[in-house]
């Protein structure tokens, strides 16, 4: 197993429940270490550059409206093999189908507010830090 680091964003309707220090508690007891965070309340054109993959789904435009109306906080996640890791802490898309003790679990509300993101591989895990932390190392 490697060291990796993984991008999360903690969501508009978990920072709207005032949820931010729950979710970052259950990074960490996760062994997750956070080793860059900001805070930030993301425009239009930052939300559609950074979900650019899912530009052609038919769920997008809400999407981008959910991610764009609260602040959220962003940060960089590091450990081993953190990017499945973090997939496993964060549980399933669909709350629905979360396990028990994920954090889509504990706060989400449906399958577009679902409380976080987690980068899907290391390859994509690396563009998102570089589109969020530009001067912060990938691994
Ligand atoms: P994940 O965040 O688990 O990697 P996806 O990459 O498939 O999930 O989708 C990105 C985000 O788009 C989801 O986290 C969710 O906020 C939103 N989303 C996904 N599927 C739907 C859907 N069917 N309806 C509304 N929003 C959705
Ligand atoms: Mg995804």
């Amino acid at each position: 197993m490697a060291t990796e680091r993984t991008l999360s964003i903690i969501k508009p309707d978990a920072t709207e429940g005032n949820h931010i220090g729950d979710i970052l508690a259950m990074i960490e007891k996760a062994g997750l270490k956070i080793v860059a965070m900001k805070m930030t309340h993301l425009s239009k054109a930052e939300a559609e550059g950074f979900y650019a993959v899912h530009a052609e789904r038919p769920f997008f435009g809400e999407l981008v409206q959910f991610m764009t109306r609260s602040p959220v906080v962003v940060s960089v996640l590091e450990g081993e093999n953190a990017v499945a890791k973090y997939r496993e802490v964060m549980g399933a898309t669909n709350p629905a189908e979360a396990d028990e003790g994920t954090i889509r679990k504990a706060f989400a509300k449906d399958i577009g507010e679902n409380s976080v993101h987690g980068s899907d591989s290391l390859e994509n895990a690396a563009k998102e830090i570089a589109f969020f932390f530009p001067t912060t190392a990938v691994l």
